[in-house]
């Protein structure tokens, strides 16, 4: 039998108003699987993030993580919408970061990476600590816990944000152009910090980017975007090395 995916998107269609963004989308995700998605602007790549962490709605389809609907539950054999607890139970196994960091501005790096592990999961704040203290060491900043976001670069701001996801101990991770909003000397220390996570192979990994580089150095499958479908997916040597489809082509021509 094969395993289960750890995330189906399963004919999910987003649209606003007469927009169509996302027209019927099937993708699956094996547990440990690192997929890049790339594509032009506007076609619906952060949109698929969004909607598996539940900061949109779904307007057809579903979206199952490790077997269980996302915005729907099971009872008494049939699909029902989800009640809040069975979307906080789904969405506690995954993480994102956002292109803008989006550190809480009044709180030191440490009481970012301590602040949900304590109100949602009810840790203890001297373990909730702990376990900061080593994520924010992972990420290199062990040296910066007690500072505020104003006082780090937008590099170590980020690597705050990966720490504070970590700490909520996610099976998937999301990234959102997280590099996007750098100088460009400061990409490569957080791209570095997802490499290393990348070699923790439990972790599924579904990561938006320009970075092509990153992309085809560090994902298992690439998803080609192109007008809300995949229009082309594969290894990366493949879908780089030899793409098929000629908006693909066109895709890498412009942008390699
Ligand atoms: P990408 O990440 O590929 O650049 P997005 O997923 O951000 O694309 O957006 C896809 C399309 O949806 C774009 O045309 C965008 O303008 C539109 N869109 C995104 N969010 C909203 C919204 N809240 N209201 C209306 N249109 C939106």
């Amino acid at each position: 039998m094969t395993e289960q995916p750890m995330v189906r998107f399963e004919n999910v269609s987003k649209r606003y108003g007469s927009l169509t963004v996302l027209d019927g989308l099937d993708l699956e995700i094996k547990r440990g699987e690192k997929v890049s998605v790339i594509g032009p602007s506007g076609s619906g790549k952060t949109t698929v993030l969004r909607m598996l962490m539940t900061l949109e709605t779904i307007n057809d389809g579903v979206i199952w993580v490790e077997g269980e609907p996302l915005t729907h539950m099971q009872r008494n054999g049939k699909l029902v919408p989800a009640d809040i607890n069975h979307i906080r139970k789904i969405r506690a196994k995954i993480g994102m970061v956002f292109q803008s960091f989006n550190l809480f501005p009044h709180m030191t790096a440490m009481a970012n990476c301590i602040e949900a592990p304590i109100t949602v999961l009810g840790m203890k704040r001297a373990d909730a600590e702990a376990r900061a203290a080593d994520l924010l060491e992972m990420v290199g900043l062990g040296q910066k816990k007690g500072h505020y976001p104003s006082q780090l670069s937008g590099g170590q701001q980020q690597r705050v944000a990966i720490a504070r996801a970590l700490a909520m101990r996610p099976k998937i991770m999301l990234f959102d152009e997280v590099t996007s909003a750098l100088d460009p000397e400061l990409v490569g220390e957080v791209l570095e910090v997802i490499r290393k996570l990348g070699r923790e192979h439990d972790l599924t990994m579904l990561m938006v980017t320009h970075q092509m580089g990153f992309a085809k150095e560090f994902s298992d499958r690439v998803c080609f975007f192109h007008a809300g479908k995949i229009c082309e997916q594969g290894p990366p040597k493949e879908l780089f090395g030899a793409p098929k489809n000629e908006r693909t082509q066109q895709f890498l021509r412009a942008v390699l």
